[in-house]
């Protein structure tokens, strides 16, 4: 489905931070990207997203060139850290916003927001706003969002980095399973071990803006290629 060839990326001409980055996510992939602080893993989703372009290299949606195509333009739900709801909304009406810019006619748009809440199971909350609600809930609602409108491939960086262990550890069970309840294609970005081997059908592991080897878990944690991806893999186990 998505296709990065030989991609790096510089900042101000001269700090390579992503190096040669060649990776295919297929349909239906759950591919997490993870690796230490700095190593590259925000960039590549930053380029795929559309908010920063390749100094190098091609990034391929199918046969589709998405260098240059901008983010608002590229069918992708994206669940950010720090993407913030709109605070003056309801829950509901954040959850419909993507419809209303895609024009979606009212009464097909009434049926997918109605049924996106009922399978985050936010219909409780469905008038409250962003502030009414805890951390957890914020980025329930985030996530039906992300998925309201039917993306072609769903992008998340560190979503639940605020979120204390237990939270967090519930809502990687929900996302695991929505992405194998709606057949999802998923790029997940962390740095946390754990949560990269549990979620994810491949792991791309990062280190200094190289994939230093990308597997299933079980392979990563049985074969590494090097003793980065040894060390790495094993802290935390
Ligand atoms: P983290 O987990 O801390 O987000 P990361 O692996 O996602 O780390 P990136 O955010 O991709 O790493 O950053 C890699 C390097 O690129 C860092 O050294 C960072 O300072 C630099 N960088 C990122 N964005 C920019 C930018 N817009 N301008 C200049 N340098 C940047």
């Amino acid at each position: 489905l998505v296709r990065f060839d030989a991609v790096q990326k510089t900042f101000d001409g001269e700090n390579l931070v992503v190096k040669d980055l060649n990776l295919t996510i297929h349909q239906g992939e759950f591919v997490t990207l993870l690796g230490p602080s700095g190593s590259g893993k925000t960039t590549c989703l930053m380029m795929l997203a559309g908010f920063e372009v390749p100094t190098n290299g091609d990034i391929y949606l199918g046969t589709q060139r998405l260098n240059s195509v901008p983010p608002h333009k590229r069918n992708f739900g994206m669940v950010f850290q720090n993407y913030a709801l709109f605070p003056h909304m309801t829950v509901e009406e954040n959850i419909r916003y993507p419809l209303k810019t895609r024009k979606v006619p009212a009464a097909e748009a009434d049926r997918k927001v109605a049924e996106i809440l009922d399978m985050i199971k936010l219909g409780e909350f469905a008038r409250r706003r962003p502030t009414q609600l805890s951390g957890g809930q914020q980025q329930r609602v985030a996530l039906a969002r992300a998925l309201v409108f039917e993306p072609q491939l769903i992008l998340m960086d560190e979503p639940l980095g605020a979120l204390d262990k237990q939270l967090r550890e519930h809502m990687q069970l929900e996302i695991k399973q929505l992405h194998e309840q709606l057949g999802l294609t998923v790029v997940f970005v962390t740095h946390d071990q754990s949560e990269a081997l549990t979620m994810s059908d491949r792991v791309a592991v990062f280190d200094d803006g190289i994939i230093q080897q990308i597997d299933t878990p079980s392979n990563l944690y049985e074969y590494p290629a090097n003793a980065f991806v040894a060390q790495f893999i094993g802290e935390n186990n």
